[in-house]
């Protein structure tokens, strides 16, 4: 482990200088309240600029990042993100822009958010969308709120939205959120929504349903124009989590295949780094039945110029402070632009294939629960370890001690010891068959060496935590770990 600048620094030591005051000097005392005064020193290390340099440059390659290597998280499409995105969006035309800025200044920024939106209604086949959500999950209940607001002016708020036993733990949690009941149903035998099961939920009582497609075992849902009809007989609404879009651009457009609202998941599909909880940008596309409850404030552009607009009675409201993840949008806008519409449809093809190349071998070694060809990810199970002792959980740590982040795992539910792999457009078959190759060997250490895999990660800077009670008792702070 490397020290912390405190354990480093040297008093008096510092990394800038500045200039000579050319003012007279004041003691403060008598011009801040009483108790405003700091009595003790700041705290602050007291290193030289190189040392906090170096400092965070070698914390930075103790951890496991996507410029660092292959970071196979199934669901999360951890793919390598282009650094002239990065340089776009921290242009100072862009970065220095203060949200509150007056319409006829930002004309550019409003311009790039509205073009942004409807290129994503093109890619999706949808009419309409907000940019304001600032992740998939607040997309997700940004999209059901529009879907409430619509059954309310239709005259019957429902009570209860569908879910598959494959969805995401966010879809139960923005179900509730919103006021409704979650409902799961079963997949079927081949991992996609049982269509006799989705029959008795058929009612007046049905908002919604919400799938993801493909769906978390990176299967298609072929039959989902049949779920749209079935829901559309009783005015229910076909809601798609859409964080698995790479798996689709420019081949299929989930407005085609019946749904009516969906949100974007811009960094995941549409490159931005987003390890350890964001930056995000979660955008809502609907039909246009549903474009009358958009959020508000909605960028219109009328006579020449972008403006918000904000005084439609039917909107479900503003949903946040100022207009959603800007630089995100920057870097989303940047990325599309750059690969162009055949290269939108590569990038779903080349993720596919490589899911498929990876599954190919990895099948033979591990169990395929769902024996269907996966789309852009797959997940296997660990299950027949549990013959040596050994958990999906200590595959995963050890995969650590060859180099790569492990897949997700115990997830999607319906799978036993799940292992889900998506390893993304970006990675060269070299990488993919190092990891296929360090996937067998870790069985076979399962085999012949149990205790050692259990030891593992053994390599890493840090070892195997005690996640319970770092999820507790995280020790995030330097006087935490000075105690
Ligand atoms: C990532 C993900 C979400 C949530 O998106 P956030 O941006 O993390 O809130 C929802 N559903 C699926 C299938 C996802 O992979």
């Amino acid at each position: 482990m490397s020290s912390l600048l405190w354990e480093i620094q040297s008093k008096g030591r510092i990394g800038t200088k500045l200039p000579d005051s050319d003012v007279p000097e004041y003691e403060m005392e008598g011009y801040l309240p009483d108790g405003m005064m700091r009595v003790s020193d700041n705290g602050l290390p007291c290193v030289a600029e190189h040392q906090v340099v170096r400092h965070f440059v070698e914390i930075s390659s103790q951890n496991h990042h996507v410029d660092k290597g292959f970071y196979p998280l199934g669901s999360c499409t951890m793919k390598y993100n282009p650094k002239l995105s990065e340089r776009l969006a921290g242009l100072s035309g862009f970065t220095k822009l203060h949200p509150l800025t007056p319409t006829q200044y930002i004309q550019g920024a409003l311009k790039l958010m509205a073009h942004l939106g409807e290129l994503l209604c093109k890619i999706g086949g949808m009419d309409d969308i907000t940019m304001q959500p600032a992740a998939g999950a607040q997309g997700e209940f940004t999209g059901l709120m529009i879907i409430r607001e619509y059954h309310r002016a239709q005259g019957n708020p429902r009570k209860k939205v569908i879910i598959p036993d494959s969805s995401h733990g966010t879809n139960p949690a923005s179900i509730v959120f919103s006021g409704w009941k979650p409902v799961e149903i079963k997949s079927d035998s081949s991992g996609k929504i049982d269509l006799e099961a989705l029959k008795p939920h058929l009612d007046e009582d049905l908002a919604a349903l919400m799938v993801t497609n493909p769906n978390t075992l990176g299967i298609f849902e072929s039959d989902i124009k049949k779920v749209a009809e079935m829901l559309h007989s009783v005015d229910a609404q076909l809601y798609m989590d859409g964080a698995n879009m790479n798996a689709l651009l420019g081949i299929a457009r989930p407005g085609d295949f019946g749904v009516d609202a969906i949100h974007y998941n811009l960094h995941k599909t549409f490159s931005t780094p987003h390890g350890g909880g964001g930056p995000g940008s979660g955008p809502v596309a609907v039909k246009e039945h549903l474009r009358p409850f958009l959020p508000e404030p909605k960028i219109t552009f009328q006579n020449g110029k972008y403006s918000f607009q904000t005084d439609n009675k039917d909107s479900i409201g503003k949903l946040q402070a100022f207009w959603g993840a800007f630089a995100v949008m920057v870097k989303a806008y940047a990325y599309i632009l750059t690969v162009g519409a055949d290269g939108l449809k590569k990038i779903s093809q080349d993720a596919v294939i490589n899911s498929n190349y990876l599954c190919s071998i990895l099948s033979e070694h591990y169990e395929l629960t769902y024996n269907e060809t996966p789309m852009h990810e797959f997940v296997l199970s660990g299950e027949f370890l549990k013959e040596y002792g050994v958990k999906t959980l200590d595959v995963a740590k050890r995969l650590l001690d060859y180099g790569f982040h492990a897949p997700t795992i115990y997830f999607p539910l319906i799978v036993h010891e799940a292992l889900m792999i998506e390893p993304t457009e970006t990675e060269t078959k070299e990488t993919l068959d190092a990891f296929a190759k360090a996937m067998i060997e870790i069985k076979q250490e399962a085999e012949q060496d149990p205790e050692k895999l259990k030891q593992a990660p053994i390599n890493t800077p840090v070892r195997r935590l005690n996640e319970v009670e770092a999820n507790k008792n995280p020790r995030i702070t330097w006087w935490d770990l000075n105690e």
